[in-house]
């Protein structure tokens, strides 16, 4: 899952997002003319660990049976240590968002390095084993996070997909709607068990209330639920940097 290529196009154009964009665009066409994936979907959760939506969602992922992946923040991580653990318990994988949810464009190399690496070492000390994925803030990669990710042999993963329960006009239904329209196999669909800055602070809430309907109704159009590990083996194509996208362009928290 090495990708020469993403870190080449990262080193190339440094610092203010454009590899993200890039990501979004010019690799998603290209990886459109690919074969279809396998008829797979893998949910992913940011901002977490929250005391209150992260055992809840927890509970729903359980009653269904569905593994899933969190990005977690390293301070939030620190502050819930029984969370982290609870998350990994329950078979799901633990990745990194980054210690605090800051703009990865505003930070130099120093304090992104810093801010991934302490991340890396608190998830590490709590499970220990090594987080494998990173996403930084607002999936935006640029030279800084791309060189943190190889720096601790962390898989670049974005998402393909967005609900925008960050959103005020945001419901459990419009977020069903949305992803019964969206997902397909390959999909890798954000969604927060946390509230970020700029986010409502009921978003989780409104995940939480959408989350059945929607494992019911993924499953129902033929698509698995499954880990991240699975998406993207190779068996179900590999895509660790872009997935082909739906709903790309801006992203609040
Ligand atoms: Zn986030």
């Amino acid at each position: 899952m090495s990708d020469p290529l993403t870190l080449l196009l990262l080193t190339l154009f440094g610092y203010a997002g454009l590899p993200t964009l890039l990501a979004r665009t010019g690799f998603s066409r290209v990886l459109k003319r690919l074969p279809a994936a396998l008829p797979q979907v893998a949910l992913t959760f940011d901002d977490g660990p929250d005391p209150v939506w992260t055992p809840r969602i927890l509970e729903i992922l359980d009653r269904f049976g569905v593994p899933a992946t969190f990005f977690m923040l390293g301070s939030r991580a620190e502050a819930h240590p029984d969370l982290v653990r609870q998350v990994a318990d329950a078979g799901h994988e633990v990745g990194v968002h980054g210690y605090r949810h800051r703009v990865p464009a505003l930070q130099g190399l120093r304090a992104t390095l810093t801010d991934v690496g302490a991340t890396v070492r608190i998830l590490t000390d709590i499970l220990q084993r090594r987080p494998r994925y990173y996403r930084p803030p607002w999936g935006i990669f640029n030279l800084w996070t791309g060189l943190a990710a190889r720096r601790h042999n962390l898989i670049p993963v974005v998402w393909s997909l967005y609900v925008a329960e960050w959103s005020r006009s945001t419901t459990a239904n419009s977020i069903y709607v949305d992803a019964m329209q969206s997902a397909g196999p390959g999909t890798v669909l954000l969604l927060h068990d946390a509230a970020g800055p700029g986010s409502r602070p009921d978003a989780p809430a409104v995940v939480a209330q959408a989350l059945p309907r929607l494992i019911t109704g993924l499953r129902r159009k033929g698509l698995s639920l499954v880990s991240l590990s699975e998406l993207l083996a190779p068996a179900g194509r590999g895509l660790s940097h872009a997935p082909p996208g739906q709903n790309v362009g801006s992203h609040r928290p």
